[in-house]
């Protein structure tokens, strides 16, 4: 079993440094949430997306992350108040490599997002982004309360 919300909670602590030296303020509002997932790739969503949130915020922004559980799916939102993504280039972000504007942020290669969006399919979720430039950004992931087979 993964404890969902609790993982999401630390990953926001582990980048902890990074959204305190530009004085983002975290919001959170997890429902407490188990699902059968692999714990090391879903690690690597929340550390991605958050990073992505926290990296294309500007000084003073708001980050605000919610998980909603509900009978058949949970849903996670992480909402960021920073630059935003041009509506154009909304349907390419998910490929490797790209980077809206690579020279302006010289860390990271555009691969975060490819490799996230492979294990949300892996896990039979989906992924959607809202935005618009200089409007921030919203991040709505769908993941399924799969059913186990042969458990007893
Ligand atoms: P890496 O994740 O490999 O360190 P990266 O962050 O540039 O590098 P992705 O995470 O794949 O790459 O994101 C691709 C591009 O999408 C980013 O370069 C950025 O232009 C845009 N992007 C992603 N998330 C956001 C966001 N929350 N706000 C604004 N732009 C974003
Ligand atoms: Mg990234």
């Amino acid at each position: 079993p993964y404890r969902l919300d609790e993982q999401i909670r630390e990953s926001i602590l582990s980048l902890h440094n990074q959204w305190e030296e530009k004085n983002l303020t975290m919001t959170i509002d997890l429902d407490s949430t188990v699902l059968y997932a692999n714990e090391d790739l879903l690690n690597q969503v929340w550390i991605n997306l958050l990073d992505n949130a926290i990296k294309y915020s500007e000084q003073d922004g708001q980050i605000i992350v919610h998980l909603k559980d509900s009978k058949d799916s949970v849903e996670i939102i992480i909402e960021d108040t920073g630059i935003g993504i041009p509506s154009e280039k909304l349907n390419i972000i998910f490929e490797r490599f790209f980077q809206v504007d690579g020279s302006r942020f010289s860390s990271g290669n555009g691969l975060g997002l490819a490799i996230v969006k492979r294990i949300i399919d892996n896990h039979e979720g989906t992924i959607e982004y809202q935005s618009e430039l200089g409007d921030g950004t919203k991040v709505i992931i769908t993941l399924p309360h799969k059913k186990i087979e042969h458990s007893k």
